[in-house]
């Protein structure tokens, strides 16, 4: 079903349960109206990664995407970043059009982006350094991250001496310090293992209730999403569109123990239920007959 009110308006289908819940101020931080976006292949065809996508994210909302891989939820992440310009549709920011890297945004990308060739707290220190922020300030914010982040043993530490989850933190401190106004994360925690992802999960949460930051997280774990989300927005197989919202109902407060609740439960077999159709509909493709890839 691709029609705006079942699929792409987060109004229509939330569980029965607590609809909207504490955290959740009401005003609209970030609004996508009928955005697409359609990538033109060098083999001269053209191929639809999302859309039209209609979303509103409200201001200090916990937002989580889910969708099956190449569903376009990077393509999603690009253009709410201010990376790529939507083909059609549009993209605002607090009411203004988002173009080029918004100021207020910080972005995690899913690869580890840390510099091996600078410190921990340099790392941290860079994007102020690039900003023009005094030396004061910038200490100031980089002692806090690093600290905040649980960092503080490693600050002279390159990342080549931590493990996978320090770098992504080093990665998270390093937005942190721009005091981002909305937080987009691309799998931040793919590469972990499932304890480490549940302890990062709870320090994201942390981090989440003392900026009042808008969190937009795109993860292929479904547990991750029901755990740390007011909503979570089910994307279809591509061209990606949200064919489900979900809304938790957790309180502000809440850690990685919700998951051993019986509405933990709920809200991930409605997750999968989704999902699945959607995996094995490009499952379906991938053993179909030959072409594949491009859409005509
Ligand atoms: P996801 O993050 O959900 O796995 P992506 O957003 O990375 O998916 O990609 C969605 C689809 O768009 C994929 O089929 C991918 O190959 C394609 N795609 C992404 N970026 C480009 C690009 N710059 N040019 C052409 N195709 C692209
Ligand atoms: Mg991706």
């Amino acid at each position: 079903m691709r029609d705006a009110a079942g699929g792409n308006a987060e109004q229509g289908s939330a569980t029965s349960e607590p609809q909207e819940v504490g955290s959740v101020h009401g005003s609209v931080h970030v609004r996508l109206r009928q955005v697409s976006q359609v990538f033109k292949l060098p083999t001269g065809g053209s191929l639809h990664a999302i859309g039209p996508v209609d979303l509103d994210l409200n201001r200090g909302e916990f937002f989580s995407v889910v969708g099956p891989s190449g569903c376009g939820k990077s393509t999603l992440l690009d253009v709410l970043s201010g990376l790529a310009t939507p083909t059609a549709g549009t993209a605002t920011f607090e009411d203004r059009p988002i173009s080029g890297v918004p100021d207020g945004v910080g972005a995690v990308f899913q690869e580890d982006a840390s510099f091996p060739w600078l410190t921990v707290e340099d790392n941290v220190a860079f994007g102020l350094r690039r900003a023009g922020v005094d030396a004061a300030e910038i200490k100031r914010r980089v002692d806090y991250a690093i600290g905040f982040m649980g960092l503080k043993d490693f600050a002279r530490a390159y990342p080549a001496q931590l493990s996978g989850g320090m770098r992504q933190r080093v990665c998270i401190a390093r937005t942190l310090v721009l005091q981002p106004r909305l937080i987009l994360l691309d799998e931040p925690f793919g590469a972990l293992d499932q304890q480490t992802r549940l302890l990062m999960g709870d320090e994201l949460l942390r981090l989440w209730r003392e900026t009042s930051a808008t969190v937009l997280l795109i993860t292929h774990a479904l547990d991750e999403a029901a755990m740390l989300s007011d909503r979570v927005g089910v994307m279809s197989a591509r061209p990606g569109i949200f064919i489900d919202m979900v809304s938790t109902g957790w309180e502000r407060q809440r850690d990685s123990r919700v998951v051993s609740t019986p509405r933990f439960g709920e809200i991930t077999s409605r997750l999968w239920e989704k999902l699945r159709r959607e995996t094995m509909k490009i499952m379906g493709a991938a053993h179909g007959p030959a072409g594949g890839g491009a859409a005509p």
